[in-house]
């Protein structure tokens, strides 16, 4: 898909506005604090109905008004006649969102999810490599509930059970009410942990290659730390009985701590660099390595909606060169010019900025929140 309209009415400070998105995208250059990165967190939020920085939706509303409203009309890329319109509101009094798709509400709001296929970087991307493990568990949750099909549900199941299950270690309600939970802990963790290792074992290869070209030395490599032993399991059903093996072995822990303490919401991932002895980029990686880790695997989330969604993912680049070295960029610019990439928008804060297809993207620029194309 690619966006061809795009309506904001008072979205942080972008106001009432209407927009044609050209094709091919667009180059958004404006001083710091004009809104730049508002209009890209306005159009990921078709995407994923929340805010990309992680903040809360009252957040987003304009100060001094009660609701933000965001309508995306898309279209197919390959120039079927089919458009789709992503409508999502929020209303600050009654802390309601309400989301349409070609004005029907779907059933649920994440079968609202995805459709514009888009991908967001940023420089708070390094956050997935420089903060704790919930950070990288959220990055692989976000790209797979966007691309497998039942991923999203498995997860909500899964921690809708371990906050019941926690909460009957918590107030000590004794074995056998901690245990009725076990059985859908097993099942859905076990589909998590299926989606997140798959994710990690398809997509590794192309991480690793896409680090080396962009740092234009050696690779890095990721690795899958299950939150339990899994035990050599191969499948779905391995891995559930390696975690009821797991509960087992750990209840008397449990017990005393008054928590869950095995599963996939303990899961984490690592990320070497290869060379004579890998080391773990947490630990001894430059900013530079840091921020390569960060950008490929967005450019292996990108990958991922190219082949599963079998077509070109819309990229928005949030100022994203300003802190990388020149070799480094260069080599990114490269790679993002070699794969097929769609639509994009990017932003920079000064007209030099703008080095990414910067003849072809068409300028736009922006003042106390309002768009000049
Ligand atoms: P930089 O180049 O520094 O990244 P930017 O152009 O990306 O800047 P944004 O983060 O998009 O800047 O916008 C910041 C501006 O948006 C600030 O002036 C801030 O006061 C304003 N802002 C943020 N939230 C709201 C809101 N809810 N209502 C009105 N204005 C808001
Ligand atoms: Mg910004």
């Amino acid at each position: 898909m690619r966006l061809s309209e795009l309506s904001l009415r008072h979205f942080r400070n972008l106001g009432v506005q209407d927009l044609q998105i050209p094709e091919e995208g667009l180059a958004l250059v404006g001083e710091n604090a004009h809104g730049k990165s508002n209009l890209l967190e306005a159009i990921y939020y078709l995407e994923t109905l929340r805010s990309f920085r992680g903040a809360r939706d009252d957040q987003l509303v304009a100060f001094g008004q009660d609701v933000f409203r965001i309508v995306g009309t898309m279209e197919d890329a390959r120039g079927s006649d089919a458009t789709l319109r992503v409508a999502a509101a929020f209303q600050r009094a009654g802390r309601r969102k309400k989301v349409t798709l070609s004005g029907d509400e779907p059933p649920r709001l994440g079968d609202a999810l995805g459709h514009l296929g888009a991908v967001i970087f940023s420089p708070a991307d390094i956050a997935v490599v420089n903060d704790g493990p919930s950070e990288r568990r959220r990055f692989l949750d976000i790209v797979l509930s966007l691309n497998t099909d039942g991923y999203l549900e498995a997860l909500q199941r899964y921690r809708h059970v371990l906050a019941q299950r926690n909460a009957a270690l918590r107030e000590n309600r004794g074995q056998s009410m901690v245990r009725i939970w076990d059985r859908h802990l097993v099942e859905f963790g076990a589909r998590v942990v299926e989606g997140r290792r798959r994710w990690l074992r398809d997509r590794g290869p192309l991480f690793s290659r896409y680090y080396a070209e962009v740092s234009g030395g050696p690779a890095a490599t990721l690795e899958y730390r299950p939150g339990f032993a899994l035990e050599g399991a191969t499948d779905g059903e391995e891995v559930e009985t390696a975690l009821c093996r797991a509960l087992e072995a750990s209840s008397s822990r449990e017990f005393r701590t008054g928590t869950t303490v095995v599963g996939p919401h303990r899961d984490e991932v690592r990320f070497y660099l290869e060379g004579e002895r890998e080391l773990d980029v947490r630990e001894f990686g430059s900013g530079g390595q840091r921020r390569t880790v960060a950008l490929a695997l967005r450019l292996a989330e990108a990958a991922t909606i190219r082949e599963v969604r079998g077509r070109e993912p819309v990229i928005l680049l949030d100022d994203v060169f300003a802190e990388l070295d020149a070799g480094r960029s260069e080599r990114i610019l490269d790679l993002m010019e070699r794969e097929e990439t769609g639509q994009v928008i990017l932003t920079a804060p000064k007209e030099s900025d703008v080095r990414f297809r910067s003849d072809a993207l068409p300028r736009w620029h922006i003042r106390c929140g309002q768009i000049e194309a």
